[in-house]
This record gives structure tokens, C-alpha cells and sequence, in this order.
């Protein structure tokens, strides 16, 4: 895989050129400098945002930011795409798949593309991004004493590999029975449930570390054919470890569901991160954990297995952010190394 940034980046990369050229579509004809621009009217700006759809072309940011009156001064402008925010801080990756950890000032509101983003007392937020997101996004940092601070930020554009795995179990991969059918749309509601509501805690904040350590079997959002038949892009990384390895929780959090034969996943545990960030864990041989339990950082909450659909033991562990799914690899360093030969997918 790619390297990726860790670093804040943001969007210098977007040329004055593609700038002025989409201030021309979006400006019709009046020429105002210097207009003085309540919050609220920022604020509206930002969620007439989010109802244009774009599929990641600079100019279009270029052509959505200027929905803000703001935006007919050349200078603000400028600030929005080359200036370093002030308000605000952000690090991670900026990449599909990828997630922001922010700070702003205490009281400030965020958000991302229109979308109000969840800001705790201490001003601490994250930002996620999708597999398949458009390339920029633009954040709207709204300080207590009426300073609107607006940044584009710039996200990288990845590539997924196809991923083939044969020698499923066919009954979990299609034909399913009106019984498994029954079974699946049951775990789908008690997902649904543990899914309602997230901490204020940013128990994120924290970072994150392997919740197991092995060779890495398969990735984030490749494109899935299992058995030959073409399947969702893959949710999670997988790591191959023998049946019974210790799984430990990547960050703290408050445990949400604890399940031990899901139809796909097998035995599975959801972890409430904090501010809608949550982790999955599939597969396991032993769950140690109940909902509504706490568990700190590096706590064992279970343990590897090959239950669900499978071909061998590992785990495989997944991230949602906002119900949206992002790369729990992108949060982690390198995986340390290990020698484990257990071959093992999905
Ligand atoms: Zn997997």
C-alpha cells in the first residue's frame, strides 16, 4: 500500500487558476468586496453544501465554496484554500478511507461539507472519509465570539486491489434459505440497535494500536469476488493469528454489542469509540466482553477464531465512522513484525 501523509496537509494544492475559474460559473455578474457576513448566513452556506452532489474534481469545491457570499472576496477566498487554519488543528490521514483527529477552541462548532460534526467540551472532534469519497471536502470551524474559519482540505485519491478468495462455505456467500434469511435480518437489526447512539467521551483521542499482531491477509476496500461472485468492496483489514490469540482493544471505549454466532461475522464485538467512531471485531473463537462494559486501551476483550465466513482463523476488524466505513489500517503504524503462516480471508 501506499504511503500516506500523517502529516496536516491541506489543500495548497488547488491552483488560484481553478480557484477564479469557478468564482466565474457561481458569480452572477456583481462585483462585492469586503461583505460583512453573519454566522448564520456562513452556517447556511455550508449546508446548501451539502446538497450538491460532486465527484471529487477541485473545481467543484472551487464552485461550492462560493455558494457563501463570503466568497465574492477574492482574499477570504484565498484564505480558504491556500491559508492555515488558525482555529483549528487536524492530523491523520487525509485519504479515503481515512480519518481526521481535530481540536478547535472550546465552544466552536464544526462542519464537514454542511454536516454538523460532534465537538466535545474540550473542543475535540473527528472527521471521516469514506472508500469512495470525492477528493476535497470543506470544513467550517464557527468560533463562540463570531469568527467563521472556512478550509478546504484536500484528500488523496487510493487505489484498491481486487481480492479473490475461493473455498468459502457457499451457503454464506449466496442461495440463502428463507431460514438463513431470517437469521441475517436478526443480526442486522441487533446491529442496528447497538448502533443507535455514541459517547461524547473522546476515547479516541488516546490513538490507537493493533488489536493483534500477524501478517495482514487482506485489505480496506478491495473489491471482494468470493467463490467467483463479486461482493462489497471489503470492510476491514484482516489479520491471520492462530484460534485463541488475545484480541486487545485497539483504544478505550464502551462496548456496544457482544454477539457469538452472528451469520456472517461469528462471534462479534462492537466498541463505541466515541463521537459516532466505532470498531468491529468478527470472527472471534471467545468473546470476554459484555455491552455497556468499559474497556481501556490494550484490555483483552476476547480472542481470535474462524467463525462467520471464513477460511481460516483471523481478525478481521473494521471501523465506522458516522455509519460510514473508514480504514482502521490508517490509524495504526506498521503492523510489528511476526511470522505467522495461517493462510486466511474475509
Ligand atoms: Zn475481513
Amino acid at each position: 500500500m501506499r504511503k500516506l501523509s500523517f502529516r496536516a496537509k491541506f489543500a495548497f494544492g488547488f491552483g488560484v487558476s481553478a480557484m477564479l475559474a469557478g468564482a466565474a460559473i457561481a458569480q452572477d455578474a456583481k462585483h462585492t468586496d469586503d461583505i460583512p457576513v453573519s454566522d448564520n448566513a456562513l452556517i447556511e452556506a455550508g449546508k446548501k453544501v451539502k446538497n450538491i452532489k460532486t465527484e471529487g474534481e477541485k473545481v467543484d469545491l472551487a464552485r461550492r465554496a462560493n455558494f457563501a457570499e463570503a466568497m465574492n472576496d477574492v482574499s477570504e477566498r484565498q484564505e480558504v484554500f491556500t491559508g492555515a487554519p488558525e482555529h483549528f488543528t487536524i492530523d491523520g490521514s487525509f485519504a479515503q478511507g481515512g480519518i481526521l483527529f481535530g481540536q478547535t477552541e472550546r465552544g466552536a462548532t464544526v462542519t464537514l461539507d454542511g454536516d454538523s460534526v460532534m465537538v466535545d467540551d474540550d473542543g475535540r472532534f473527528l472527521v471521516g472519509f469514506g472508500r469512495d469519497s470525492a477528493l476535497s471536502a470543506l470544513m467550517v470551524v464557527a468560533l463562540p465570539d463570531g469568527t467563521v474559519e472556512r478550509r478546504a482540505i484536500e484528500i488523496e485519491d487510493r487505489e484498491f486491489p481486487v481480492d479473490r478468495i475461493d473455498g468459502l462455505d457457499q451457503s454464506k456467500v449466496s442461495g440463502f434459505t428463507e431460514a438463513q434469511l431470517a437469521k441475517i435480518a436478526v443480526d442486522r437489526k441487533k446491529k442496528l440497535a447497538a448502533r443507535k447512539d455514541t459517547q461524547q467521551l473522546a476515547d479516541w483521542s488516546v490513538g490507537f494500536e493493533w488489536p493483534v499482531t500477524g501478517r495482514i491477509s487482506g485489505v480496506f476496500g478491495s473489491q471482494r469476488i468470493l467463490n467467483g461472485e463479486p461482493k462489497n468492496p471489503h470492510s476491514g483489514v484482516d489479520v491471520a493469528a492462530p484460534t485463541g490469540t488475545p484480541i486487545l482493544a485497539p483504544a478505550p471505549g464502551i462496548v456496544r454489542l457482544a454477539e457469538d454466532d452472528m451469520y456472517f461475522e461469528g462471534g462479534l464485538v462492537l466498541l463505541d469509540h466515541g463521537h459516532w467512531l466505532e470498531s468491529a471485531f468478527l470472527h472471534m473463537s471467545r468473546i470476554d466482553v459484555e455491552p455497556g462494559q468499559r474497556v481501556e486501551k490494550g484490555d483483552v476483550i476476547g480472542a481470535v477464531g474462524a467463525t462467520g465466513r471464513v477460511t481460516g482463523p483471523h481478525l478481521h476488524w473494521s471501523m465506522k465512522w458516522a455509519g460510514m466505513l473508514v480504514d482502521p489500517q490508517l490509524t495504526v503504524g506498521a503492523m510489528p513484525l511476526k511470522k505467522v503462516s495461517t493462510p486466511a480471508g474475509d
